[in-house]
């Protein structure tokens, strides 16, 4: 598939998998993925699997992400963890802004901004994350969220900053639920993201920034997906637990 952009197609594997499993299904991925050039692959862990995933996928082509991360460096944050002991990992992506960290951990749009800079201040490239729920699309409000989302999250960043940010469009009620947006309404919002970070930047950085699809991306609708002009990658949650899911999307993708 010819893309503008290089894919980045990401496993958000959430909650889930021990360190023995971790290992099991990054042997997997580095076996079967070994020689795809054509997607920048990322899993993210849980905190407690990085360091043992970290050394199995050294030397090879996938890549280490967090969930998340403090917008703090250092210091009296019990249960937090800070960007630069995420490096330690060889860690260089971190979601920031999951909707489900919006809706159980409350997190704003101004907590995730700072987050965002701390990321880039630490030289870790964030997958920040915005999207509607069912309420605000059936409301007609998608557009309106999703800028929302954009301006407070991205503000105060350089033109280099934002090109070196993956944004993924994760429109909520698809996530988890098997229902994934269609293909042409993925594209719609994709095309509007590129118009927002172009009125918040310029034109050739949001011709450079990837935006990821995420919401029930499985083999069977990644190519339809991955095909649409402004859709550059996907952030799979559900999908990206199973070795043979996670190596389909990305081999249907290609
Ligand atoms: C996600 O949580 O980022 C996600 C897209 O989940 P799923 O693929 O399971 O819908």
């Amino acid at each position: 598939m010819d893309k503008e952009r290089k894919l980045v197609i990401a496993g958000n594997w959430k909650m889930n998998k021990t360190v023995a499993e971790a290992l099991a299904l990054v042997r997997t991925l580095r076996r079967e993925l070994g020689t795809v050039k054509e997607v920048d692959v990322i899993v993210c862990p849980p905190y407690t699997a990085l360091s043992d995933v970290s050394k199995e996928i050294i030397d090879s082509n996938i890549r280490l992400g967090a969930q998340n991360m403090s917008e703090n460096n250092f210091g009296a944050f019990t249960g937090e963890i800070a960007a630069g002991m995420l490096k330690e990992f060889s860690v260089r992506y971190v979601i920031l802004g999951h909707s489900e960290r919006r809706q159980f951990q409350n997190e704003s749009d101004e907590l995730i901004a700072k987050k965002t800079l701390a990321a880039h201040t630490a030289s870790l490239k964030p997958i920040v994350c915005v999207g509607e729920t069912l309420a605000q699309r059936e409301g007609g409000e998608t557009e309106k969220v999703v800028e929302t989302q954009l301006r407070g999250c991205l503000h105060g960043l350089t033109k280099q900053q934002m090109e070196e940010t993956i944004l993924a469009y994760e429109p909520v009620w698809a996530i988890g639920t098997g229902k994934t947006a269609t293909s042409q309404q993925a594209q719609e919002v994709h095309a509007f993201i590129r118009k927002v970070i172009a009125s918040m930047f310029d034109a050739n950085t949001a011709r450079h920034v990837r935006i990821q699809y995420g919401g029930s991306v499985k083999p069977s609708n990644a190519r339809e997906l991955m095909g649409q002009p402004d859709v550059d990658g996907a952030l799979v949650g559900g999908a990206s637990l199973d070795d043979r899911s996670f190596v389909d999307i990305i081999k249907n993708s290609i």
